[in-house]
């Protein structure tokens, strides 16, 4: 125990004699932006002790404080951002979707089986094999395919492969059996069995239907999810992404993301918000009540940093392409139709409040404009009740929002974390759903940020693709890939290229109180960034989605490189 003393007592009077050693590697030449609330905006250097950023400044200065031992990186005029952060995706979901069979681009139904084929192996074995991405509009016969031609391929496995739009499952005869589904098994409500002349299911289910056999698939193992989580990760150094918020974990991934975090296996930022409630997909590791969690208590930067357990994630409403977000009014297209709520008011204040008595941040999905402001109202209550403290509640999406409570977020200080490649997508049939005068208050940016309100920018992938630089580029356009609509989609609600970049860096670190250790970089946080191959605020706009990036590096050390 004397020995930590005395080193204490040794380097404060190294630093106290102003000898400090050099740092362990020092980036110049660059053109790097900070994110530094107090400026500079920008450097030229920066220089990197153990994994945490010693000093940003001149080339020339910084070059001077190295010494034989550090690691001098010439950056070549590079442009530099801090590690990007999404602040809304679904965490192993990402993962999932490396390991599952992709069949996006397959031209043919036999394309298809030679892939699953190959994938099943010899006789003997039985694992779920899963897939996605098929579609038979792109095959030269286009009715669905069959249980049957699965059969020829799967051996001995079940197979379940989900169709492009996630809305149909193609299943094997195995995969039929084991969810016991016949010919006296009626469609479910809101789903169809695809059967034959004589009733005899084929081999496609069709969405609640799909959950017959969704609940007999096996969830997967602590060491699955650990494999999940680590192709997450891969997935998301390579597109300059050094730290996220899972919007939504299940203990049994909580747990698996733990153990990975204490063999230092998980090269990531990870904020963790547990899903809640758990609607029965928690079982083995699950929790019957929110009681162990909360007794848990928040946790901040495990091993190193690349753990926080920040809150709880609610989901207050559907989504708007299937007509399930909530809204104030009839869905212009389906007269009668106002969304459904998935939770009480009174459920989500009991959450919020316990939640926050134990220290955690809430954050609630909301769509529709109903949905926005019951939970609006909800947080209100909340905050009128609890002790002055700093909340940072959150509304996941803050999507349509009735004008009048457009300027309840600031007042309230609730965070709107939204997601710009949402409104890209959504901007060719929202109106449909919605009519003109509704989107006065939908997918807006620009006034939230001159309430003075951060805005956390996040993909939610899967959902939308992972490459934070769409987000960047749609924030800026309001535009889609090929520069659609003209101008952009309500542009008054664009937001500058710096805006932008603070969204996925600063304002996303903020959104999980994480700001202190990450999202900018300045001296004693951590080394995060991200070496790109262009200058993102000087080139056209229309060259930001092609941007690549050339290194990612986190806590000092390179995690990713352009070709190894
Ligand atoms: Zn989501």
């Amino acid at each position: 125990m004397r020995y930590p003393a005395i080193t204490l007592f040794l380097s404060g009077l190294l630093l106290a004699a102003g000898c400090s050693r050099a740092p362990d590697a020092v980036y110049h030449n660059g053109r790097i932006v900070t994110m530094a609330p107090g400026g500079p905006a920008e450097v030229e250097a920066i220089s990197i002790t153990g994994d945490r950023i010693e000093a940003g400044g001149s080339s020339e200065r910084l070059l001077a404080s190295a010494g034989p031992e550090t690691r001098v990186v010439d950056l070549a005029g590079a442009f530099v951002t801090p590690g990007l952060i999404d602040a809304h995706f679904h965490f192993t979901s990402i993962g999932r979707e490396v390991m599952q069979l992709d069949f996006r681009g397959t031209t043919s139904k036999e394309q298809v089986l030679a892939m699953v084929a190959e994938e099943a192996g010899g006789p003997g074995e039985s694992w779920w094999l899963e897939g996605r991405g098929w579609d038979q509009n792109d095959w030269p016969v286009t009715s669905f395919p069959t249980a049957s031609d699965l059969d020829r391929v799967t051996g001995d496995h079940p197979a379940a492969f989900r169709r492009i739009d996630g809305h149909a499952l193609w299943v094997n005869s195995r995969a039929l059996a084991e969810a016991g589904i016949d010919v006296s098994t009626p469609d479910p409500p809101g789903g169809r069995i695809v059967r034959d002349g004589a009733g005899r299911p084929t081999g496609v289910l069709v969405d609640e239907a799909m959950d017959l056999v969704g609940e007999v698939i096996p969830e997967p193992d602590i060491e699955a999810i650990k494999e999940t989580a680590r192709s997450a990760v891969g997935r998301c150094l390579a597109v300059g992404l050094t730290g996220g918020h899972d919007a939504g974990t299940l203990p049994r991934e909580l747990e698996a993301i733990r153990q990975l975090v204490e063999e230092g296996d998980l090269h990531f930022r990870l904020a963790s918000y547990l899903r809640w409630p758990l609607d029965g997909m928690s079982r083995p590791f699950g929790y019957e009540t929110l009681d162990p969690f909360l007794e848990m208590g928040p946790v901040s930067g495990l091993g190193g940093g690349h753990l926080w357990v920040v809150g709880i994630k609610m989901s207050s409403d559907g989504a708007m392409g299937s007509r399930g977000a909530a809204l104030l009014e009839d869905y212009t297209d389906d007269p009668g139709n106002r969304g459904l709520l998935r939770l009480t008011p009174g459920e989500m204040y009991t959450t919020v409040m316990r939640g926050a008595e134990h220290g955690f941040q809430t954050i609630v999905h909301a769509i529709g404009d109903r949905a926005n402001r019951i939970v609006l109202d909800v947080f209100e209550e909340a905050l009128a009740r609890l002790p002055a403290g700093d909340r940072r509640f959150r509304i996941e999406h803050s999507q349509i929002v009735h004008p009048d409570d457009v300027g309840r977020f600031g007042e309230l200080g609730v965070i709107p974390s939204m997601q710009p490649t949402h409104a890209t997508s959504d901007m060719y049939w929202v109106a449909d759903r919605l009519g003109e005068e509704r989107l006065e208050g939908a997918y807006l940016w620009k006034s939230y940020l001159e309430q003075g309100l951060r805005i956390p920018g996040g993909s939610d992938a899967p959902v939308e693709e992972l490459d934070p630089l769409l987000g960047f580029y749609a924030a800026v356009t309001r535009q889609d890939l090929q520069g659609w609509p003209e101008g952009g989609w309500f542009p008054d609600e664009r937001v500058s290229r710096e805006q932008a970049l603070r969204m996925f860096t600063y304002d996303a670190a903020y959104g999980a109180f994480m700001e202190d250790e990450v999202g900018s970089l300045e001296p004693g946080k951590y080394a995060d960034f991200v070496v790109f191959d262009r200058d993102l605020y000087e080139v056209p706009v229309r060259e930001i989605p092609g941007a690549r990036v050339l290194r990612t590096v986190l806590g000092g050390e390179e995690v990713y490189r352009v070709g190894g």
